[in-house]
């Protein structure tokens, strides 16, 4: 239950003076490591940032000034990029994200290039499930591993409430296809709001111990387009384990973390859908920082590398792409984006500065 163990903001990098300017070169090869020792395996691929829904602390009910059509790369330069970090950077796992990835017309092809890659990556999806009924098989068969739905709630009113539409419905017969397709283990992500949603962490625990899906709390982070986050009223996750132990007997998941940001726990006297113990986790993204053990690399839809979530500066490789660079260059600037990432996100320093880009355009 303690947070992962790593550098801390105003740590000195480990290997400064040897690398002073950061990896060689022109090495063409090598792993994505930064200066604190941390290499990045793990590659967020946002695919869109429209979304089809309005959820309160991600946009406003309006949405946002979506990028230009032709600033977003197009599926070929995905595949590309995809290639590039796969092939020569040491990228194993790759999640399409957004945004909303359902609503991007090639998504399915782009799932099924990728996992014809080699060596092949783990891939996985992040998505509000709207749509993933009719998309389950199809994406499975193209090579999709794994889903992240995203659900705060299960009463109708407040899932309204939350994210400005009113598709629960749609969202539970996403989470069933899924399941159905393969998909497995079908995961959940929530968020807690203040007054909204607070109360719900055992009926959801519930509901997903039910259907056999994996829950994970994810602390609410300053990362909404309205910049409304106050860390006075955000959920902690003491207290989503609080309310959790209140109804379930939870106890420390033996299995080690290796890196997940997710802390997980077995909850008594129930399994999941492949028979071994339930799990339930959370992700402490504010009050228990895994900075130290990061392992992730994003790349945004028109072709920024962002080497943290909280990153305030990015590293453009759509431009490279576009004027010519051949795969050796890519990969180079892509390592040079890693090796200043920063020991940790900073939320509780008074200096901390929200990302310009909100979680649906960095994605999340
Ligand atoms: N639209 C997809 C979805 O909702 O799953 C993918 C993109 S969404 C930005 C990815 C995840 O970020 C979702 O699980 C969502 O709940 C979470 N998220 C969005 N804004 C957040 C915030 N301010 N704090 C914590 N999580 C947030
Ligand atoms: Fe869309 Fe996901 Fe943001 Fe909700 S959290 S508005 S579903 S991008």
């Amino acid at each position: 239950m303690t947070s992962a163990p790593g550098p801390r903001a105003g740590d000195r990098p480990a290997e400064s003076e040897a690398r002073p300017s950061g990896p060689d070169a022109r090495s063409g090869t090598g792993a994505l490591i930064d200066r604190y020792g941390r290499t990045a395996i793990d590659l967020r691929v946002s695919l869109t940032d429209r979304c089809n829904l309005r959820c309160t602390y991600c946009m406003p009910a309006e949405g946002l000034p979506w990028l230009p059509r032709g600033e977003v790369l197009t599926d070929d330069e995905v595949v590309r990029l995809v290639r590039v970090a796969v092939e020569r950077l040491g990228i194993t796992e790759v999640r399409f994200t957004g945004g909303e990835p359902l609503i991007r017309p090639g998504l399915v092809d782009i799932v099924a290039r990728v996992a014809r890659l080699t060596p092949r990556p783990r891939l996985s999806l992040t998505t509000n499930g709207l749509g993933l009924d009719r998309l389950a098989a199809p994406l499975r068969a193209a090579g999709l591993d794994r889903v992240n739905v995203s659900l705060d709630t299960v009463d109708d009113e407040r899932y309204a409430r939350i994210t400005r539409r009113r598709r629960l419905a749609d969202v539970r017969a996403g989470l069933a296809a899924a399941a159905t397709a393969g998909l497995r283990p079908v995961k959940i992500n929530a968020v807690l709001l203040r007054g909204i949603n607070d109360d719900e962490a055992p009926a959801l625990l519930r509901f997903a111990l039910a259907h056999g899906y994996q829950l994970r709390f994810i602390e609410q982070m300053p990362l909404d387009a309205q910049h409304g986050w106050d860390r006075t009223a955000m959920v902690t996750a003491d207290e989503i384990l609080a309310a959790l132990s209140d109804q379930f007997t939870l106890r420390p998941d033996p299995v080690d973390r290796a890196g997940a940001p997710a802390e997980t726990w077995l909850v008594d006297g129930h399994v999941d859908s492949t028979g071994g113990p339930a799990r339930v986790g959370v992700i402490g993204s504010v009050t228990r920082p895994f900075c130290g053990d990061c392992d992730r690399t994003r790349l945004t839809a028109d072709g920024q590398i962002r080497n943290c979530l909280f990153a305030t500066a990015e590293s453009d490789l759509r431009t490279p792409l576009r004027e010519g660079a051949d795969d050796t260059d890519l990969a180079d600037r892509w390592r040079a984006a890693t090796w200043p990432k920063r020991a940790g996100h900073g939320i509780d320093d008074p200096t901390f500065l929200q990302p310009h880009r909100p979680m649906s355009a960095i994605g999340g």
